[in-house]
Protein backbone atom coordinates (compact mmCIF):
# COMPACT_ATOMS: atom_id res chain seq x y z
CA UNK A 1 0.00 0.00 0.00
CA UNK A 2 1.37 3.31 -0.91
CA UNK A 3 1.46 5.85 1.47
CA UNK A 4 0.91 9.61 0.94
CA UNK A 5 3.79 12.53 1.74
CA UNK A 6 2.89 13.91 5.07
CA UNK A 7 3.83 17.53 3.58
CA UNK A 8 0.84 16.81 0.92
CA UNK A 9 -1.56 15.46 3.84
CA UNK A 10 -1.13 18.82 5.54
CA UNK A 11 -1.00 20.88 2.53
CA UNK A 12 2.30 22.71 3.62
CA UNK A 13 5.65 22.95 1.83
CA UNK A 14 8.92 20.75 2.41
CA UNK A 15 10.31 23.97 4.65
CA UNK A 16 7.34 24.68 6.61
CA UNK A 17 8.07 26.06 9.82
CA UNK A 18 6.66 24.44 12.73
CA UNK A 19 3.94 26.86 13.61
CA UNK A 20 2.64 26.39 9.85
CA UNK A 21 2.59 22.37 10.54
CA UNK A 22 0.65 22.85 13.60
CA UNK A 23 -1.43 25.44 12.15
CA UNK A 24 -2.38 23.37 9.04
CA UNK A 25 -2.92 20.16 11.82
CA UNK A 26 -5.34 22.04 13.64
CA UNK A 27 -7.35 23.34 10.77
CA UNK A 28 -7.54 19.51 9.42
CA UNK A 29 -8.09 18.46 12.97
CA UNK A 30 -11.15 20.63 13.38
CA UNK A 31 -12.84 19.63 10.31
CA UNK A 32 -12.05 15.82 10.48
CA UNK A 33 -11.96 15.45 14.33
CA UNK A 34 -14.24 12.25 14.82
CA UNK A 35 -16.28 13.97 18.28
CA UNK A 36 -17.49 16.27 15.09
CA UNK A 37 -18.52 13.79 12.65
CA UNK A 38 -19.48 10.52 14.17
CA UNK A 39 -19.79 7.70 12.50
CA UNK A 40 -18.07 9.39 9.08
CA UNK A 41 -15.31 6.89 8.23
CA UNK A 42 -13.92 8.45 5.74
CA UNK A 43 -13.46 11.75 7.82
CA UNK A 44 -11.75 9.26 10.56
CA UNK A 45 -9.35 8.18 8.09
CA UNK A 46 -8.71 11.48 6.93
CA UNK A 47 -7.97 12.50 11.01
CA UNK A 48 -6.00 9.38 11.25
CA UNK A 49 -3.91 10.41 7.89
CA UNK A 50 -3.73 13.64 9.14
CA UNK A 51 -2.73 13.00 12.95
CA UNK A 52 -0.09 10.50 11.54
CA UNK A 53 1.84 13.53 9.41
CA UNK A 54 1.81 15.57 12.39
CA UNK A 55 3.07 13.37 14.64
CA UNK A 56 5.82 13.25 12.24
CA UNK A 57 6.29 16.46 11.31
CA UNK A 58 6.27 18.15 14.59
CA UNK A 59 9.01 16.27 15.98
CA UNK A 60 12.18 17.73 14.77
CA UNK A 61 14.17 14.21 14.68
CA UNK A 62 11.19 12.08 13.54
CA UNK A 63 10.70 15.16 10.35
CA UNK A 64 14.59 14.73 9.55
CA UNK A 65 14.44 10.87 9.65
CA UNK A 66 11.15 11.64 7.49
CA UNK A 67 13.00 13.89 4.96
CA UNK A 68 16.41 11.73 4.87
CA UNK A 69 14.25 8.50 4.54
CA UNK A 70 11.03 8.94 3.39
CA UNK A 71 8.26 6.57 5.03
CA UNK A 72 10.87 3.68 5.37
CA UNK A 73 12.41 6.52 7.99
CA UNK A 74 9.41 6.47 10.15
CA UNK A 75 7.88 2.65 9.56
CA UNK A 76 5.22 2.78 6.81
CA UNK A 77 4.60 -0.98 7.92
CA UNK A 78 3.36 0.45 11.62
CA UNK A 79 1.32 3.25 11.27
CA UNK A 80 2.19 6.04 12.83
CA UNK A 81 4.75 4.32 14.40
CA UNK A 82 8.53 4.55 13.44
CA UNK A 83 12.24 4.90 14.26
CA UNK A 84 13.53 7.39 16.17
CA UNK A 85 16.88 7.04 18.40
CA UNK A 86 17.67 6.38 21.77
CA UNK A 87 15.32 9.06 24.37
CA UNK A 88 12.57 8.42 22.75
CA UNK A 89 9.35 10.30 21.59
CA UNK A 90 6.55 12.25 22.79
CA UNK A 91 3.72 10.04 23.20
CA UNK A 92 0.56 10.16 21.60
CA UNK A 93 -1.19 11.90 24.29
CA UNK A 94 2.14 14.54 24.51
CA UNK A 95 0.87 15.73 21.49
CA UNK A 96 -3.00 15.92 22.05
CA UNK A 97 -2.70 17.44 24.89
CA UNK A 98 -0.21 20.07 23.45
CA UNK A 99 -2.21 20.77 20.13
CA UNK A 100 -6.19 20.06 21.77
CA UNK A 101 -5.81 21.58 25.04
CA UNK A 102 -7.09 24.41 24.13
CA UNK A 103 -9.83 23.45 21.72
CA UNK A 104 -11.06 19.98 22.97
CA UNK A 105 -9.72 20.72 27.08
CA UNK A 106 -13.04 21.29 28.78
CA UNK A 107 -14.63 18.23 26.67
CA UNK A 108 -13.03 15.58 27.31
CA UNK A 109 -12.83 16.39 31.00
CA UNK A 110 -15.92 15.49 33.00
CA UNK A 111 -18.06 12.35 31.86
CA UNK A 112 -15.82 10.37 32.11
CA UNK A 113 -11.96 9.72 32.11
CA UNK A 114 -10.84 7.35 29.48
CA UNK A 115 -7.60 6.39 30.24
CA UNK A 116 -4.69 5.69 27.56
CA UNK A 117 -3.12 2.91 28.23
CA UNK A 118 0.24 2.04 28.86
CA UNK A 119 2.94 1.94 26.72
CA UNK A 120 5.08 -1.06 27.17
CA UNK A 121 8.73 -1.54 26.06
CA UNK A 122 10.52 -4.75 24.35
CA UNK A 123 13.70 -5.39 24.39
CA UNK A 124 14.93 -7.03 20.88
CA UNK A 125 18.36 -8.52 20.74
CA UNK A 126 19.77 -8.64 17.59
CA UNK A 127 23.19 -9.89 15.75
CA UNK A 128 25.30 -6.89 14.77
CA UNK A 129 24.93 -8.24 11.23
CA UNK A 130 21.25 -7.47 11.83
CA UNK A 131 21.52 -4.23 12.95
CA UNK A 132 23.84 -3.20 10.50
CA UNK A 133 21.87 -4.40 7.56
CA UNK A 134 18.51 -3.56 9.07
CA UNK A 135 15.60 -6.70 9.12
CA UNK A 136 12.20 -7.75 9.82
CA UNK A 137 11.41 -9.67 12.79
CA UNK A 138 8.33 -11.41 14.68
CA UNK A 139 7.95 -11.07 18.15
CA UNK A 140 5.73 -11.96 20.11
CA UNK A 141 4.70 -9.47 23.05
CA UNK A 142 2.33 -10.38 26.42
CA UNK A 143 -0.15 -7.69 26.03
CA UNK A 144 -3.32 -6.25 28.05
CA UNK A 145 -5.54 -5.93 25.27
CA UNK A 146 -9.11 -4.88 24.45
CA UNK A 147 -11.53 -7.53 24.91
CA UNK A 148 -13.01 -8.78 21.70
CA UNK A 149 -16.43 -10.09 22.75
CA UNK A 150 -17.56 -6.92 24.77
CA UNK A 151 -15.19 -4.73 22.45
CA UNK A 152 -13.17 -3.05 25.29
CA UNK A 153 -16.40 -1.71 27.05
CA UNK A 154 -16.13 -4.71 30.12
CA UNK A 155 -20.31 -4.52 29.97
CA UNK A 156 -21.65 -8.35 28.60
CA UNK A 157 -22.45 -8.14 24.56
CA UNK A 158 -25.85 -6.92 24.39
CA UNK A 159 -25.42 -4.31 27.32
CA UNK A 160 -24.45 -1.43 28.14
CA UNK A 161 -22.89 -0.09 31.06
CA UNK A 162 -24.63 2.27 33.05
CA UNK A 163 -23.76 5.74 34.28
CA UNK A 164 -22.91 5.82 37.84
CA UNK A 165 -25.33 6.85 40.45
CA UNK A 166 -22.65 8.29 43.14
CA UNK A 167 -20.61 10.76 41.01
CA UNK A 168 -23.59 11.50 38.02
CA UNK A 169 -20.70 10.17 35.45
CA UNK A 170 -18.26 12.49 36.17
CA UNK A 171 -16.08 9.99 37.75
CA UNK A 172 -15.21 12.17 40.80
CA UNK A 173 -17.50 13.63 43.45
CA UNK A 174 -16.50 15.91 46.21
CA UNK A 175 -15.92 15.13 49.91
CA UNK A 176 -16.55 17.32 53.15
CA UNK A 177 -13.40 16.83 55.22
CA UNK A 178 -13.50 19.32 58.34
CA UNK A 179 -13.20 22.90 56.57
CA UNK A 180 -11.70 21.09 52.92
CA UNK A 181 -14.06 20.36 50.38
CA UNK A 182 -11.73 17.76 48.15
CA UNK A 183 -12.54 16.39 44.79
CA UNK A 184 -12.12 12.28 44.51
CA UNK A 185 -11.53 9.72 42.59
CA UNK A 186 -15.28 7.96 42.57
CA UNK A 187 -15.36 4.98 44.91
CA UNK A 188 -18.22 3.31 43.12
CA UNK A 189 -16.93 3.53 39.84
CA UNK A 190 -13.22 4.17 40.51
CA UNK A 191 -13.44 7.19 37.78
CA UNK A 192 -14.83 5.66 34.99
CA UNK A 193 -18.34 7.71 35.05
CA UNK A 194 -19.68 3.82 34.39
CA UNK A 195 -21.37 1.16 36.24
CA UNK A 196 -21.17 -2.30 34.70
CA UNK A 197 -24.23 -4.02 35.92
CA UNK A 198 -23.98 -7.07 33.86
CA UNK A 199 -20.21 -7.68 33.23
CA UNK A 200 -19.02 -9.39 30.51
CA UNK A 201 -17.72 -12.60 30.87
CA UNK A 202 -14.56 -13.24 29.11
CA UNK A 203 -13.03 -10.08 30.79
CA UNK A 204 -14.93 -10.35 34.27
CA UNK A 205 -16.09 -6.48 33.29
CA UNK A 206 -12.60 -5.08 32.74
CA UNK A 207 -12.41 -4.16 29.43
CA UNK A 208 -9.02 -6.08 28.63
CA UNK A 209 -7.76 -9.27 28.20
CA UNK A 210 -4.21 -10.87 28.21
CA UNK A 211 -3.09 -11.74 25.33
CA UNK A 212 0.50 -12.54 22.94
CA UNK A 213 0.50 -10.81 20.22
CA UNK A 214 2.38 -11.41 17.29
CA UNK A 215 4.13 -8.31 15.71
CA UNK A 216 6.43 -7.24 12.76
CA UNK A 217 8.97 -5.11 13.45
CA UNK A 218 10.75 -3.36 10.67
CA UNK A 219 14.49 -2.49 12.26
CA UNK A 220 15.92 -0.09 9.91
CA UNK A 221 19.91 -0.63 8.53
CA UNK A 222 22.28 0.90 11.47
CA UNK A 223 20.78 0.72 14.34
CA UNK A 224 22.35 0.63 17.79
CA UNK A 225 22.23 -0.26 21.05
CA UNK A 226 19.91 1.65 22.73
CA UNK A 227 17.90 2.97 20.13
CA UNK A 228 13.85 2.69 19.87
CA UNK A 229 11.44 1.81 17.55
CA UNK A 230 8.31 2.52 18.29
CA UNK A 231 4.88 0.91 17.10
CA UNK A 232 1.82 3.24 17.83
CA UNK A 233 -1.22 1.75 19.50
CA UNK A 234 0.37 -1.58 20.37
CA UNK A 235 1.06 -0.84 23.93
CA UNK A 236 -1.85 -1.90 26.52
CA UNK A 237 -5.26 -1.04 25.75
CA UNK A 238 -6.99 1.90 27.47
CA UNK A 239 -8.97 1.17 30.51
CA UNK A 240 -12.60 1.83 29.65
CA UNK A 241 -12.23 1.75 26.17
CA UNK A 242 -9.73 4.38 26.44
CA UNK A 243 -6.83 4.43 23.42
CA UNK A 244 -4.09 1.86 23.30
CA UNK A 245 -0.42 3.09 24.42
CA UNK A 246 2.60 2.59 22.35
CA UNK A 247 5.11 -0.15 22.07
CA UNK A 248 8.97 0.49 22.05
CA UNK A 249 11.04 -2.05 20.83
CA UNK A 250 14.72 -1.31 22.02
CA UNK A 251 17.36 -2.52 20.38
CA UNK A 252 20.26 -4.72 22.33
CA UNK A 253 23.12 -5.79 19.75
CA UNK A 254 24.57 -9.44 21.26
CA UNK A 255 28.07 -9.57 21.14
CA UNK A 256 30.16 -10.24 18.16
CA UNK A 257 33.19 -12.76 17.55
CA UNK A 258 34.80 -10.50 15.86
CA UNK A 259 34.03 -7.34 15.63
CA UNK A 260 33.24 -4.57 18.21
CA UNK A 261 30.81 -1.33 17.39
CA UNK A 262 31.85 1.89 18.77
CA UNK A 263 28.92 4.51 16.72
CA UNK A 264 29.82 3.74 12.98
CA UNK A 265 32.87 2.71 13.46
CA UNK A 266 34.22 -1.25 13.92
CA UNK A 267 37.08 -2.47 15.78
CA UNK A 268 39.04 -5.57 15.30
CA UNK A 269 41.78 -7.31 16.96
CA UNK A 270 44.53 -9.41 14.25
CA UNK A 271 46.78 -11.46 15.65
CA UNK A 272 50.11 -11.25 13.51
CA UNK A 273 52.94 -13.72 13.72
CA UNK A 274 56.31 -11.88 14.72
CA UNK A 275 58.10 -12.85 11.84
CA UNK A 276 55.03 -11.37 9.57
CA UNK A 277 54.95 -8.25 11.63
CA UNK A 278 58.96 -8.06 11.18
CA UNK A 279 59.12 -8.85 7.23
CA UNK A 280 55.91 -7.53 6.20
CA UNK A 281 52.81 -9.45 4.76
CA UNK A 282 49.43 -9.83 3.03
CA UNK A 283 46.62 -10.96 5.56
CA UNK A 284 43.34 -12.04 5.02
CA UNK A 285 40.92 -10.18 7.95
CA UNK A 286 36.91 -9.88 7.91
CA UNK A 287 34.77 -7.29 7.45
CA UNK A 288 31.04 -7.54 7.35
CA UNK A 289 30.93 -7.60 3.66
CA UNK A 290 32.78 -10.40 3.39
CA UNK A 291 36.75 -11.44 3.52
CA UNK A 292 39.59 -9.10 2.43
CA UNK A 293 43.21 -8.59 2.43
CA UNK A 294 45.39 -6.20 4.08
CA UNK A 295 49.16 -5.77 3.64
CA UNK A 296 51.16 -4.75 6.18
CA UNK A 297 54.42 -3.23 5.75
CA UNK A 298 57.68 -4.23 7.15
CA UNK A 299 58.42 -3.58 10.90
CA UNK A 300 54.61 -3.58 12.13
CA UNK A 301 54.58 -3.14 15.68
CA UNK A 302 52.10 -4.29 17.73
CA UNK A 303 48.94 -2.17 18.66
CA UNK A 304 49.24 -0.42 15.46
CA UNK A 305 46.04 0.10 13.84
CA UNK A 306 44.99 -0.27 10.08
CA UNK A 307 42.31 2.14 8.86
CA UNK A 308 39.61 0.51 6.71
CA UNK A 309 37.56 3.54 5.07
CA UNK A 310 33.57 2.39 4.38
CA UNK A 311 33.49 -0.74 6.01
CA UNK A 312 32.61 0.32 9.44
CA UNK A 313 28.49 0.90 9.95
CA UNK A 314 26.09 3.38 7.40
CA UNK A 315 24.16 5.81 10.48
CA UNK A 316 20.84 5.11 10.43
CA UNK A 317 19.72 8.93 10.94
CA UNK A 318 22.96 10.90 8.98
CA UNK A 319 23.60 8.32 6.28
CA UNK A 320 27.59 8.51 7.19
CA UNK A 321 29.80 5.51 6.89
CA UNK A 322 31.92 4.63 9.45
CA UNK A 323 35.08 2.86 9.02
CA UNK A 324 36.73 -0.65 10.09
CA UNK A 325 39.84 0.01 12.93
CA UNK A 326 42.17 -3.21 12.41
CA UNK A 327 44.41 -3.21 15.42
CA UNK A 328 47.84 -5.75 14.87
CA UNK A 329 48.45 -8.10 18.35
CA UNK A 330 51.88 -9.12 17.53
CA UNK A 331 51.68 -12.84 18.50
CA UNK A 332 54.97 -14.23 20.41
CA UNK A 333 55.32 -17.75 19.25
CA UNK A 334 54.81 -20.94 21.77
CA UNK A 335 55.61 -24.33 22.48
CA UNK A 336 59.34 -24.05 19.80
CA UNK A 337 61.30 -26.79 18.96
CA UNK A 338 65.51 -27.07 19.69
CA UNK A 339 65.71 -25.99 16.34
CA UNK A 340 63.76 -23.13 16.13
CA UNK A 341 65.01 -22.06 19.72
CA UNK A 342 68.62 -22.34 18.42
CA UNK A 343 67.53 -19.72 14.97
CA UNK A 344 66.22 -17.52 17.60
CA UNK A 345 69.18 -17.21 19.67
CA UNK A 346 71.53 -17.14 16.55
CA UNK A 347 68.77 -13.80 15.28
CA UNK A 348 69.01 -12.41 18.54
CA UNK A 349 72.73 -12.61 18.66
CA UNK A 350 72.75 -10.97 14.92
CA UNK A 351 70.79 -7.89 15.77
CA UNK A 352 72.02 -7.17 18.87
CA UNK A 353 75.08 -6.61 17.62
CA UNK A 354 73.18 -3.96 15.12
CA UNK A 355 73.03 -2.04 18.35
CA UNK A 356 70.02 0.17 18.84
CA UNK A 357 69.37 -0.38 15.20
CA UNK A 358 66.88 -2.99 15.40
CA UNK A 359 65.03 -2.60 18.55
CA UNK A 360 65.21 1.29 19.01
CA UNK A 361 62.61 1.18 21.72
CA UNK A 362 63.84 -1.46 23.74
CA UNK A 363 67.29 1.04 23.56
CA UNK A 364 65.52 3.70 24.31
CA UNK A 365 63.92 2.38 27.35
CA UNK A 366 67.28 1.02 29.01
CA UNK A 367 68.41 4.84 28.77
CA UNK A 368 65.95 5.75 30.17
CA UNK A 369 66.10 3.46 33.14
CA UNK A 370 69.75 4.35 33.52
CA UNK A 371 69.14 8.30 33.58
CA UNK A 372 66.16 7.13 36.32
CA UNK A 373 68.39 4.94 38.80
CA UNK A 374 71.49 7.57 37.86
CA UNK A 375 69.70 10.35 39.59
CA UNK A 376 67.73 8.15 42.48
CA UNK A 377 71.23 7.20 43.71
ZN1 LIG B 1 -15.14 -8.24 27.80
ZN1 LIG C 1 -18.97 7.11 39.96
Amino acid sequence: MSQRDYYEILGVTRNASEAEIKKAYRRLAMKYHPDRNPGDKAAEEQFKEAQQAYEILADAQKRAAYDQFGHAGVDPSMGAGGFYGAGGASSFSDVFSDVFGDIFGGTRRGASQVRRGADLRYRLALMLEQAVNGTTVQIRVPVLDNCEACGGSGAKAGTTAQTCDTCGGHGQVRMQQGFFSIQQTCPSCRGSGKVITNPCPECRGQGRVKRTKTLSVKVPAGVDEGDQIRLAGEGEAGEHGGPHGDLYVEIRIKAHDIFKRDGDDLYCEMPVSFTTAALGGELEIATLDGRANLKIPAGTQSEKRFRLRGKGVRNVRSGHLGDLYCRVSVETPVKLTERHKALLREFDELTRTGGARHNPREQSWLDKLGTFFGKAS
